[in-house]
């Protein structure tokens, strides 16, 4: 069968140079749309993160403040600077990057970002506007997933999509976007029996795992669309995704690679939401 590439980086190339042009605009109006991204501690994959969040600002012109804390730092210290963020009138979107060390407490460091400022949409306040279904910031990854699909011209609609995971910040969100648009939705996870059955139904495969090639081709229906949101490292510390893409293809009416599927999505969805923060603080006087 021939299969269709949801080609993440190049949708994200082309969602940059629009957001380029719409911050063209807004700088040219005196607005200038900031992002402030706060690491804490030296977890090299968060500072790879951290550098790419960085580099994807200057790209689309949105002025990125960066905030490194060392690893010891107390959870006041970190509230304390959540405050000032919160209060910055040039700071339109901020990002904590996770995890935290593990003597701070994640939760509470994200209820403390203004929910006009939670770009990444994990403040509670965001996850029940996405819930009732008037998200006013979506989070990044299920909404990268979403305009992948959108774009392809494929339509969720009454079709069977199952998301295999149910974390806070993929799972459960993907499954809420979905349903919005009138899929049929089953959420699957490690305690789910007969995985391979369930998915085996599903029109449209979404593997959020996080184990390297779980979903192999015996788990797909001839004709799905399967989205690999996993991100892992082989034994060479090459990344790869949660579904054996090259089996898979056989199968599969379209797929996106990893990488160049859902990463780069996530990443433009992340800079959106930040001029969309940007253009309703300008517009309701926030800061
Ligand atoms: P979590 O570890 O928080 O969640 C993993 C989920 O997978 C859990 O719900 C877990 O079930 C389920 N699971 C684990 N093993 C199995 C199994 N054998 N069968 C069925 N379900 C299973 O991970 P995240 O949601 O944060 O991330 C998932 C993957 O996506 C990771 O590889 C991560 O790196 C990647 N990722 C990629 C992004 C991107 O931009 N491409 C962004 C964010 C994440 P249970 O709840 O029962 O434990």
């Amino acid at each position: 069968m021939s299969y269709k590439l949801l080609d993440g980086k190049d949708l994200a190339a082309r969602m940059k140079k629009d957001m380029l042009k719409e911050v063209e605009e807004l700088t040219k109006a005196g607005i200038f749309p900031g992002l402030a991204v706060v690491i804490v501690g030296n977890d090299p994959a968060s500072r790879i993160y951290v550098n790419s969040k960085k580099r994807d600002c200057e790209e689309v012109g949105i002025k990125s403040f960066e905030y490194s804390l060392p690893e010891q730092t107390s959870e006041e210290e970190l509230l304390g600077l959540i405050d000032a963020l919160n209060q910055d009138p040039a700071v339109d979107g901020i990002l904590v990057q996770l995890p935290l060390p593990k003597h701070l407490d994640e939760a509470k460091v994200i209820r403390r970002i203004n929910s006009e400022k939670d770009v990444d949409a994990f403040h509670p306040y965001n996850v029940g506007e996405l819930m009732i279904g008037r998200p006013v910031f979506a989070p990044c990854t299920p909404a990268g997933v979403m305009e992948l699909i959108k774009d392809a011209g494929l339509d969720v609609a009454g079709k069977n999509c199952v998301v295999v995971g149910r974390s806070n910040i993929v799972g459960k969100p993907m499954a809420m976007l979905m349903l919005h648009d009138n899929a049929t939705v089953t959420i699957c996870h490690s305690k789910t029996k007969d995985l391979k059955a369930v998915c085996k139904e599903a029109d449209i495969l979404i593997a959020a795992i996080g184990r390297a090639n779980y979903i192999t081709a015996d788990y797909v229906k001839e004709g799905a669309i399967v989205i690999d949101v996993g991100m892992n490292r082989n034994s060479e510390g090459k990344v790869t995704g949660d579904v054996d893409f090259p089996a898979i293809c056989e199968k599969a009416s379209a797929i996106t690679p990893v990488p160049g599927g859902v990463g780069p999505m996530t990443r433009a969805m992340l800079l959106k939401n930040t001029i969309k923060a940007c253009n309703m603080h300008k517009n309701y006087g926030l800061s």
